[in-house]
């Protein structure tokens, strides 16, 4: 993800890149393809809109061109009021864009040194263990680790929709599909989920969860009402056309364009399989399910930003390196893409003898770059975008949340613009491109 950004931003400026990427050759074990920016677990960038502090970074990364954010624009389905796209088409769209670019070299082969020269480090965080080494020598740190969750995909014929129904929560369009739970249903249900076997990672000793990405068999065994009150939530949810209210819902998310692949929202699962599919068929609506890809758990690698990074992305006692993503101590595809950009454009900078840029702090990205260098380095955990990254605006009564964050985003994205053309001299581009809802017209490298 951070690494497509950091190439074609690099590549944009006119300098050579060199691309490694070790997949299909060598495979993580969470990627399935050999396709640039695959998408892992959800098929979402986040909540959109002027309150949303992700909506403010898709605007930016919009406006400055990104190539992450510009494909999953063209590729985007249905979601509420969120971003989600066609996994396939949008990562083929960035591979096209990459393979196309006449500054771009691609050499499919697994990095085991950082090479000499200026390089932005963005393997990720399933870095391979003989550059995960390396990079450890090379900072002289110890790596801090965690274990997240995806979520398993599931083929649409195989959901009896007798008994799901769309509705998004409190009526927010229908995009949704959900599989409601008496309380009967969730007792076989929560029974079933804390007594299946999980997969344990080789050092679970230091199991440690992403809030944002807690298993569903983790919050079970927090608790009976613990699912219920997280991703089975059943408020917003009575039935359209009954009102009947639910013990639990279980929500559907669509992951491709022709609506084929279902995947269960907030269900990221480190079950073993055959144990997963069992509790799966006893969600109301799923007794005869097919799934397309498991849930699994994964390790998550990533450095103590704070004791090592300048807010240029580069790392501080190693002028040449820069990192991105999150490795780079960032959680999510948006701002791994994001810090990408970033990287990628002041490594070409630094090339090209320019001065190296930071994005004004009242900016999405500015506040990211900003807290990843200057956080209390004691426990540093990722960070995603959030409002408590940019500086508040100065209080006004009678104004409420909601439109205080209006405000924050009109500041935000019109300082980024300002940034981007007195500083950098980009071209400022609207963020609005228009949505491709056909596959085959995504397939076309992005202009
Ligand atoms: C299982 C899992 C689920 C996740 N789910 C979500 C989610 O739902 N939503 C979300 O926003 N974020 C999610 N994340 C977190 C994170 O946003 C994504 O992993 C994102 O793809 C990270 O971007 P990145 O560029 O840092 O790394 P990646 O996108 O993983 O890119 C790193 C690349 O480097 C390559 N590589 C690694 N080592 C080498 C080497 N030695 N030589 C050459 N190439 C190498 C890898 O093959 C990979 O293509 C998840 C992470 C994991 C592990």
């Amino acid at each position: 993800m951070a690494g497509s950004d950091a190439a074609l931003a690099a590549a944009s400026l006119g300098v050579a890149v060199d691309l490694y990427e070790m997949r299909p050759h060598t495979m993580t074990p969470a990627h399935h393809t050999g396709k640039f920016a695959e998408l892992v677990c959800s098929n979402s960038f986040g909540g959109e809109g002027e309150t949303n502090a992700k909506g403010l970074l898709q605007a930016e990364l919009l406006a400055a061109g990104g190539l992450v954010m510009s494909a999953a624009q063209a590729c985007r389905v249905p979601a509420g009021g969120a971003l989600a796209v066609d996994r396939e088409a949008f990562s083929e769209r960035v591979t096209e864009t990459l393979m196309q670019h006449p500054n771009i070299t691609v050499y499919r082969q697994e990095l085991t040194r950082i090479p000499a020269g200026v390089v932005v480090l963005a393997s990720g965080p399933l870095t391979s263990d003989a550059l995960a080494q390396e990079i450890q020598r090379t900072v002289g740190m110890e790596f801090l680790g965690f274990y997240d969750a995806a979520a398993p995909v599931i083929d649409v014929d195989s959901i009896d929709q007798r008994i799901a129904y769309r509705k998004g929560r409190y009526e927010q369009g229908a995009d949704y599909l959900n599989l409601p739970f008496h309380k009967e249903d969730y007792e076989r249900f929560y029974e079933a989920l804390t007594a299946a076997r999980r997969h344990l990672p080789h050092d679970w000793e230091r199991l440690e969860f992403f809030e944002g990405c807690i298993p569903i068999e983790e919050l079970a065994r927090r608790g009976y009402d613990t699912p219920r009150f997280g991703p089975l939530k059943p408020v917003g949810l009575e039935h359209p056309e009954t009102g009947e209210r639910y013990f639990a819902v279980a929500q559907l998310r669509q992951e491709d364009a022709r609506g084929r692949l279902w995947s269960l929202v907030g269900f990221q699962t480190g079950l073993k399989w055959g144990d997963q599919l069992a509790v799966l068929r006893l969600i109301p609506g799923l007794a005869k399910v097919e799934v397309v890809r498991y849930g699994v758990m994964h390790r998550n690698t990533y450095l103590n930003a704070p004791k090592l990074l300048s807010p240029t992305m580069q790392l501080r006692d190693h002028s040449q390196l820069f990192v991105a993503g999150v490795l780079a101590g960032t959680e999510g595809y948006l701002e791994s893409a994001a810090t990408g950009w970033l990287a990628g454009t002041n490594a070409a900078r630094q090339l090209l003898g320019l001065p190296l840029a930071v994005p004004p702090e009242t900016s999405m990205l500015g506040g990211l770059v900003r807290f990843l260098a200057t956080a209390n380095p004691d426990n540093f955990q990722p960070m995603n975008a959030n409002w408590g990254l940019v500086p508040a605006s100065p209080k006004e009564r009678h104004i409420g949340k909601a439109e205080q964050r209006r405000r924050l985003y009109a500041r935000g994205l019109a300082d980024l613009a300002r940034w981007l053309v007195e500083e950098l001299s980009v071209n400022y581009r609207s963020p609005s491109a228009k949505p491709c809802p056909e596959r085959s017209a995504c397939t076309e490298p992005a202009k």
